[in-house]
């Protein structure tokens, strides 16, 4: 099988979020702009064919390869999509209860501080807004905590979205059976480890 291909591999996203959205469960891979998620919905995944999206999770002890690749109806400005990812709650929540199809949506994420959020807002450390101190630096009121400053984030989805019903979890030793893994791991793993 050829490692060359055609079309190219993108990874310029910040990672993945699962979340039940519109009684299905949504694959939002993550960008930092609106602006670019919105242009790389309108110049890629909008000219995907709905029934040729595929959606491969290549797991590798603790982490697992994100991997999406569809036919387009402009071949120019195609790509297929990866990220080499750690493994997390939502992803399990996922893994068990996707049940063969998921929508496709882009998300904005951003970081939230103290300033930005409401008193029960939940930081990173586990505590809320309200257990962490303005008069010092936000850093957790807690004293077992060694949380800093308040931190959180948020995920917006974008309205557009795709429905895929190609999805499959595979191991990396079985990787050779799909072709789109295949292809990736062979592009962006083994033909890096010289
Ligand atoms: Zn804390
Ligand atoms: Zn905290």
């Amino acid at each position: 099988m050829s490692s060359q291909s055609p079309i190219p591999w993108f990874d310029d996203f910040i990672g993945v979020a699962y979340r039940y959205y519109d009684l299905r469960m949504n694959v939002v891979p993550l960008f930092s702009e609106r602006k670019k998620a919105a242009k790389l919905w309108l110049d890629t995944i909008h000219r995907w064919l709905d029934h040729s999206i595929k959606i491969r999770f290549v797991e590798n002890d603790d982490k697992y390869w994100f991997i999406m690749g569809a036919d387009s109806q402009n071949n120019q400005t195609n790509l297929s999509f990866f990220k080499l990812l750690a493994k997390s709650e939502n992803y399990e929540r996922f893994k068990k209860g996707h049940g063969g199809e998921a929508y496709l949506r882009l998300g904005v994420y951003s970081d939230k501080f103290l300033e930005d959020v409401k008193r029960d807002a939940i930081c990173n450390c586990g505590h809320s807004a309200e257990d962490h101190d303005k008069n010092d630096n936000d850093s957790c009121l807690y004293e077992i905590c060694n949380c800093k400053k308040f931190k959180s984030f948020q995920v917006n989805l974008l309205k557009k979205k795709k429905t895929v019903t190609d999805i499959l979890f595979l191991e990396e030793k079985n990787v050779k059976d799909d072709p789109l893994a295949w292809n990736c791991l062979n592009v962006n793993k083994y033909s890096k480890i010289k």
